[in-house]
């Protein structure tokens, strides 16, 4: 009896995992075909140079597949969050982000602080429909303040103008962290728990139509799923606000040969941007 009821269990497991995927593959699917432009340039891999610094090499790593009924539990956990609307409690807009910035001042209140030269708040369009986070500063962006400015950052560049069509002062960016991990390790998880309560009002105060997550360290903060392998290209939820998860640049330029799958997760985030009405110019 009790193997016929751990059968069971498995079975609706597998059939659940197989439900949720389908279904979240179809709705991929259909928001491409809707409202894919005619022809999107393709131009993510001209001049590809490996990062000097080496940042994001952990994305590289091959990651474990979780059970089905894990990802299950992920999943719905995600949709939970999905009616919990982000509050702008700080404002929106520009005044909202000063009296972020002004409230995280010289923050030192993780163990980050000790190595930086800059604390990197975040940088665009305070009221842009496109927010994009990334994982942390590495080391030019640590010098400059700015996130998103060395080779990963001029990638970026590229993946926003000639995919979504959409010039870096019209969104806005910001990390999980704001404060440069030493040797650009991945942030450990206390220290984004520190900083990540920054970053979401940030995003409430922008108040975007799409967010965009880069990376598997944002992923796990921002979206708590694992894997953007598995992950990757499937919309979800951060707030309420609908959520793109892909490829950091930084990955993408160690791993050139994934750039197609984030070409084709760029193209999902531009037809959802789209229909969501996201300005363009
Ligand atoms: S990483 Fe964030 S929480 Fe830690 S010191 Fe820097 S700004 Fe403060």
């Amino acid at each position: 009896m009790d193997d016929l009821v751990d059968e069971l269990g498995a079975l609706i497991a597998d059939v659940k995992a197989a439900l949720a995927d389908h279904a979240l593959r179809g709705a991929r699917t259909e928001a491409r075909d809707a409202a894919l432009p005619e022809a999107v340039p393709v131009a993510l891999d001209a001049a590809d140079e490996a990062p000097a610094d080496g940042a994001i090499a952990e994305d590289v790593a091959v990651e474990e597949e979780a059970p089905a009924a894990a990802l299950w539990d992920r999943l719905a956990d995600t949709s939970r969050e999905a009616v919990r609307p982000l509050d702008p409690a700080d404002g929106t807009g520009a005044e909202g982000l000063a009296r972020i910035q002004a409230d995280l001042g010289d923050c030192r209140r993780c163990g980050l602080c000790e190595g930086r030269t800059n604390v990197v708040f975040g940088v665009g369009d305070p009221d842009a429909d496109l927010l994009v986070i990334g994982e942390g500063p590495g080391q030019q962006e640590d010098l400059k303040g700015e996130p998103f400015v060395g080779p990963a950052g001029q990638m970026l560049d590229r993946m926003l103008e000639n995919v979504l069509g959409l010039r870096r002062d019209q969104v806005y960016i910001a990390n999980v962290v704001k404060c440069r991990p030493p040797g650009n390790r991945n942030p450990a998880p206390e220290e984004a728990a520190t900083c990540k309560p920054f970053l979401l009002r940030q995003v409430a105060a922008v108040r975007p139509r799409l967010v965009l997550v880069l990376g598997s360290v944002a992923l796990r903060e921002v979206l708590c799923l694992q894997g953007i392998k598995r992950s990757r290209g499937r919309e979800t939820r951060l707030g309420g606000i609908p959520a793109i998860p892909t490829f950091h640049p930084a990955y993408l330029l160690r791993v050139p040969e994934d750039k197609r799958l984030a070409f084709d997760d760029l193209k999902l985030a531009r037809a959802r941007y789209d229909a969501l009405g996201g300005r363009r110019g």
